[in-house]
């Protein structure tokens, strides 16, 4: 297969539309001057190449990707006793609604929406004692990029419009489903979200989820079980509302992003990240679905 003429066809695809429909996430102010027609993606494989199109270098605000990672992190340790406090469906739900929170008494329907992030941004806390930082060493470390940091612009914009989050995360300290302080919670989940890499380093990251849970360094962080099970949330809950639709699309677990990433693992071959800021209104990228269809569409592989 000739990866790099196929991520070439599906930029050229998108490339005449691109900042032409959707917006910027602009509720997050730093977020809302990135360039709506922005793109890249790349391609890490399980062989050790990586194929770029576009801006595949330049790092972005990954956002809700951060939420893949952290749990990722806290699964292993946690094991199925995670699962009392958060749940593995699909929300059918705004990724920072409070109306499903409260019916379900603050247990969240699932770990990649913002009150179940919150959650395990809680657990990932009291687990290693810097929720944050240990996503950003594990980014680091699988990326191969020390450069990798947190945009700590992007995460005080986030905390002086972070009212809605804060909301979510009150309501769940006062069903009890909170154990760190709440403002302490809120801001580990800002700088996790604030975290900025490139296409290239975040498909590298993924190379972990396409490996079955094999470090870079070839030593476990999951079992090919957890792995298993990780992937099959991001098909059913990556994309937040849409994961029906993205799913009918790409057939292929993805987890996205408001800053405009996404990334989705492709089975037997590795790890593709995107980015394309400009979101549709469920808050995926437009472009990095387009792009994604096409090459699953012009490739035949997926999970089916
Ligand atoms: N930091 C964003 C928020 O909490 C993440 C949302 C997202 O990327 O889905 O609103």
């Amino acid at each position: 297969m000739d990866w790099q003429r196929l991520l070439d066809q599906a930029y050229a695809h998108v490339a005449p539309s691109l900042g032409q429909r959707g917006r910027v996430a602009d509720y997050i102010p730093a977020l809302a001057q990135v360039p709506a027609h922005a793109f890249g993606a790349a391609l890490a494989t399980l062989d050790g190449e990586c194929h770029e199109v576009g801006e595949a270098g330049k790092p972005f605000s990954i956002q809700s990707v951060s939420k893949l990672f952290a749990l990722i992190l806290a699964l292993p340790v946690q094991g199925e006793a995670l699962w009392t406090r958060v749940g593995k469906e699909p929300s059918g739900n705004p990724f920072n609604s409070l109306v499903q929170l409260e019916y379900e008494q603050g247990i969240p329907r699932n770990p990649f929406i913002n009150a179940g992030a919150l959650v395990v941004t809680d657990i990932l806390q009291t687990q290693t004692g810097g929720a944050s930082a240990a996503i950003l060493d594990l980014l680091r470390t699988e990326s191969g990029n020390f450069e990798v940091a947190v945009d700590v612009a992007v995460a005080a914009s986030e905390a002086a419009e972070g009212n809605r989050n804060a909301a979510l995360a009150h309501f769940m300290a006062s069903c009890g489903n909170l154990r760190n302080p709440v403002e302490l919670v809120l801001g580990e989940y800002f700088r996790q979200c604030a975290l900025a890499l490139s296409c290239r380093d975040l498909a590298k990251a993924g190379l972990l989820l396409a490996r079955h849970g094999l470090r870079a360094d070839g030593t476990p962080l999951l079992t090919r079980s957890e792995a298993k099970r990780i992937q099959a949330l991001m098909m059913t809950c990556g994309t937040y509302d849409a994961a029906g639709e993205v799913a009918y699309r790409l057939g292929l677990p993805c987890k996205s992003g408001v800053g405009g990433g996404l990334l989705a693992i492709l089975p037997g071959v590795g790890a593709l990240a995107t980015w394309g800021p400009a979101l549709d209104e469920k808050g995926n990228s437009i472009a990095g679905v387009d792009f994604l269809d096409h090459l699953t569409t012009q490739s035949g592989r997926s999970v089916f």
